[in-house]
């Protein structure tokens, strides 16, 4: 019996058969499917036809169709509907795909092609988006070091090989901190903390074998714990511990790994003849430099300073007020900053609740798509791998655009966090395919469905890398969607944030559960207002850990990288009541693996994008302006990595972005 994963697929639009999949059929379609992509890739890399565009280039973008396909269905249900079988063949898959993939990229006589393609490439008559693909594939070869020959290729693979061993234990050191510290609480201790707090403690105490209720050192528990207990000399202990992880001494300090990584990260880059790991890095991003990194983080600081130094005086008088006396701590900030929420913006979130039912939220997101791009969603009914997933067929004027899928509510089987992916990316080549996207999120089932205003703008922010998916409209899957620079790729979605702050829609659409009624406008006000509540104290605790991440990569390696953070924090004047959102000895992002290495500032840098690019619009003729939305679809939704992100913001904007739609967008200068 052929897998059927690996048959041709006779579902509507082609969508996975998931309901004659099983468990069993994963492993052997994988086996199948990488058997097959490496004999495509060894009848590419042995033609013995003189490299062209089409049988080098074409032909690597056609291959691996089944291992897409095995993929593509297999982390789905990994991620949002896992079971023991599925976890341990994902341990199984991730070792193996890794060596898959390395070994495409160190495979000699593959790349001696491309090499040669790109030698010739102004004689090749190729496309705008065939020289785009050309060099972005050369490019991804030459940084993984195919072009290395001799010692230096050698010495690339034992660098590559300890960096991830380096990327493991670090992550194991800080989880093994994290798990080992807890702080029990006695029932008076409880004081001043909400429900949720209370009953996390308590839940935390169950899991650790603990008599009563613990703090650990959880986000979900330690942040909140720091915002409302009135204890400060339990909120001191409790935030000393957890801004230790990775710095206790013993077998689990981080701080030697953090300066072995640094420097094999510097060797590295300079292997591929790049002056440092930072330039490495950026060269493939729209910032491309860390001046301009920089650069921007800077006229981002000073404002932020400013306000969060305004900020710790009148948090400071609110402390004194309470009879404590000195100078406002690190572990005091988040509490006042509570006290002084509840007194300026009282936002009762069980009262809000009822306006933002999932239901009609999606219908937003759905209708703003409309409204702005003219897209239609039809309901479909089609099998999918669980009973909460639901999907609609996309279309405008009458034609197929996508297939659209949800899949919305939290399940023990399924990974914490939202995410957006596409089981099958917009390509016409070999063959036309329309897109299959899918979003994943976590919010708590109902009857109806009620969602934070948080969730709410997950939903949007999912749905806006879905259009990007969508709307993709180039000939090559290697660039289709959301293929683009790190700090370009969250530009659709926090853009689409900004339409569910639109006043007309949450008029139209947050409406009571039970009444009908639309959301009153106090309440309104009191939602949008709240969003900008603390940002100087958000900021620059963000800030200070990107501008550490980018000197760290920057020039040479420090040798002390906890002294290079200190004279960092130093020259910035960090607020002495502020700590660094991610401090070294336990900043996953940049030491556990190198996706946010030389990187941490990309969040900001796609938030200046979004708010500058949102006050097009408003500039424009508002929310809905059929100019600017045409613009967006043509220059950024449609265009994946078909060109420079850099380009494809003049192309939409006109000009580069500036930080002041940011800086008003969070409230650190005035509108
Ligand atoms: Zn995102």
């Amino acid at each position: 019996m052929t897998n059927p994963i690996l048959s041709d697929w006779t579902t509507p639009f082609e969508i996975a058969p998931f309901d004659t999949i099983a468990d069993s059929d994963f492993s052997p379609a994988l086996d199948t499917a990488l058997k097959a992509h490496n004999a495509q890739i060894d009848a590419i890399a042995g033609n013995p036809d003189a490299p062209t565009f089409a049988n080098t280039v074409e032909a690597l973008e056609a291959a691996g169709e089944q291992l897409d396909k095995v993929l593509s269905v297999f982390f789905t249900v990994a991620g949002a509907d896992s079971n023991p079988m599925r976890e341990e063949l994902q341990r199984d898959f991730s070792p193996k795909l890794a060596a898959h993939f390395s070994g495409i990229s160190s495979n000699k006589a593959l790349f001696q092609r491309l090499a040669d393609l790109w030698a010739r490439k102004d004689d090749l008559s190729l496309t705008d988006e065939q020289s785009r693909v050309l060099m972005l594939t050369h490019r991804g070869f030459v940084r993984a070091g195919a072009a290395l020959t001799g010692d230096a290729d050698a010495r690339m693979q034992e660098i590559k090989a300890r960096l991830a061993s380096l990327g493991t234990s670090f992550t194991q050191n800080l989880l093994a901190d994290e798990r080992e510290w807890f702080m029990p609480l006695s029932e008076d201790d409880l004081e001043g903390l909400p429900d949720f707090v209370v009953d996390a403690t308590r839940a935390a105490g169950q899991e650790k074998g603990a008599d009563g209720p613990v703090v650990t050192l959880s986000r979900s528990i330690i942040v909140p714990f720091l915002q409302f207990s009135p204890r400060r000399d339990l909120r001191e202990k409790a935030y000393k511990a957890w801004t230790a992880r990775g710095a206790n001494g013993g077998e689990t300090d981080n701080r030697e790994i953090a300066a072995e990584i640094l420097a094999l990260r510097e060797e590295r880059a300079k292997l591929l003849g790049y002056a440092n790991f930072a330039a490495y890095k950026l060269e493939t991003e729209m910032a491309r430099t860390p001046d301009k990194v920089r650069d921007l983080l800077m006229q981002v600081w000073e404002p932020a300073k400013a306000r969060a130094d305004a900020d710790a005086e009148i948090l400071t008088q609110m402390m004194q007020a309470d009879g404590v006396n000195g100078p406002l701590a690190a572990w005091d900030w988040r509490y006042y900053a509570e006290k002084r929420r509840k007194a300026e913006h009282d936002l009762d979130e069980a009262a809000l609740k009822p306006y933002l039912q999932l239901d009609r939220m999606i219908e937003a997101a759905f209708a703003c798509a409309n409204r702005l791009f003219g897209l239609e969603f039809a309901p479909l009914d089609v099998p999918l791998y669980h009973p909460d997933c639901r999907a609609w067929e996309v279309t405008r004027n009458g034609q197929h655009v996508a297939v659209f899928i949800g899949d919305y509510f939290a399940r023990g089987s399924k990974r914490s966090g939202a995410r957006c992916s596409a089981m099958r990316s917009q390509a016409k080549f070999p063959t036309v395919q329309a897109p299959v996207v899918i979003n994943v999120c976590n919010f708590a089932k109902g009857d109806p469905a009620l969602l934070s205003y948080d969730d709410a703008r997950t939903l949007f922010h999912e749905f806006g890398h879905a259009l990007h998916q969508m709307l993709s409209d180039v000939t090559y899957e290697s660039i289709s969607g959301t293929s683009v620079a790190r700090d370009f790729v969250e530009l659709p979605s926090q853009l689409y944030e900004h339409w569910l702050e639109v006043p007309e829609v949450l008029a139209e659409f947050a409406t009571h559960a039970n009444t009908g009624a639309p959301m009153p406008q106090d309440m309104l006000d009191k939602v949008l207002k709240a969003a900008n509540f603390d940002q100087g104290f958000q900021t620059v605790e963000y800030v200070a850990s990107a501008l550490v991440d980018l000197e760290f990569h920057d020039g040479a390696a420090p040798a002390d990288p906890i002294a290079t953070q200190a004279q960092v924090l130093e020259g910035l004047g960090m607020p002495p009541a502020i700590g660094m959102r991610h401090a070294t000895p336990h900043f996953a992002h940049v030491f556990a693996g190198d996706g946010y290495s030389a990187g941490y500032y990309s969040y900001m840098w796609s938030e200046v994008m979004d708010a500058d690019a949102f006050a097009a619009f408003e500039e424009a003729g508002g929310a809905f302006d059929p100019d600017r939305a045409k613009a967006l679809e043509e220059n950024i939704l449609s265009t994946g990595g078909s060109r420079e992100a850099e380009d494809l913001y003049l192309a939409f904007r006109g000009r580069l972005p500036g930080v002041e739609a940011l800086l008003k967008g969070r409230g650190l200068i005035s509108a």
